[in-house]
């Protein structure tokens, strides 16, 4: 059973998140502040943290710096939807983050997501005829090799790992360039149309309207 620590002080989300996780089959534990959960965390091995930034006695941002180390992944759980943030957030090592309020399914299929990542380290893929090895970063269709780039391949392979997940553009642009959105969408929209093209994926990796794409398996 995977275990997951939920860190967050307002309780109701909490409680909340715990009982639709545990509906999952998780194994979660609560900690309402930061001193608890640093304790916790000592203590146990966790396979999971959902981390709430803004906790009494110890913040998120400490406790993320504590566990690092660790490897544990850890997913952000904030009020605070600015893009400064979100890339401290990720920039600390944080492996997802998602923004209050939110949709519960959303949460469960972001931790799905880092679980699948994680928990085995997944190098070959195959998904509509096409086969997708990360090892060798090679992609073929039906035999015949499909040249991608750096960033299109890396691309990809997000898509795929967050498969039915939509994805935000400035998240997915963060996590594939490793850099700050500045809010231009050219390239992220570009690089897109040319894997739809390259893999004949038109159908399979859909615009979604104000936020960016999801790949629909
Ligand atoms: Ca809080």
């Amino acid at each position: 059973m995977l275990k997951i620590l939920i860190v967050e002080d307002e309780k109701a989300i909490a409680n909340l998140i715990k009982v639709n996780l545990s509906a999952q089959g998780y194994l979660c534990t609560l900690a309402y502040d930061g001193k608890r959960a640093a304790d916790l965390i000592e203590q146990n091995c966790y396979d999971l943290i959902l981390l709430d930034i803004m906790l009494p006695e110890i913040d998120g941002y400490e406790l993320l710096a504590y566990v690092r180390p660790m490897g544990t992944p850890v997913i952000f759980i904030t009020a605070m939807g600015t893009v400064e943030d979100k890339i401290k957030g990720l920039r600390l090592g944080a492996d997802d983050y998602i923004v209050k309020p939110f949709q519960i399914g959303e949460l469960i299929a972001r931790v799905e997501a880092i679980l699948r990542r994680t928990s085995k380290a997944t190098t070959e893929y195959e998904i509509f005829g096409v086969s997708i090895n990360t090892e060798s970063r090679t992609v073929k269709k039906e035999g015949r090799s499909i040249d991608l780039t750096v960033k299109e391949f890396d691309l990809l392979i997000e898509l795929i790992r967050n498969k039915n997940v939509a994805l935000y553009r400035d998240r997915l642009y963060e996590k594939v360039w490793n850099e700050p959105f500045s809010g231009e969408t050219r390239t992220l929209d570009s690089h897109i149309q040319r894997l739809r093209k390259k893999l004949d994926w038109d159908e399979h990796i859909k615009t979604v309207f104000r936020v960016g794409y999801r790949l629909e398996v």
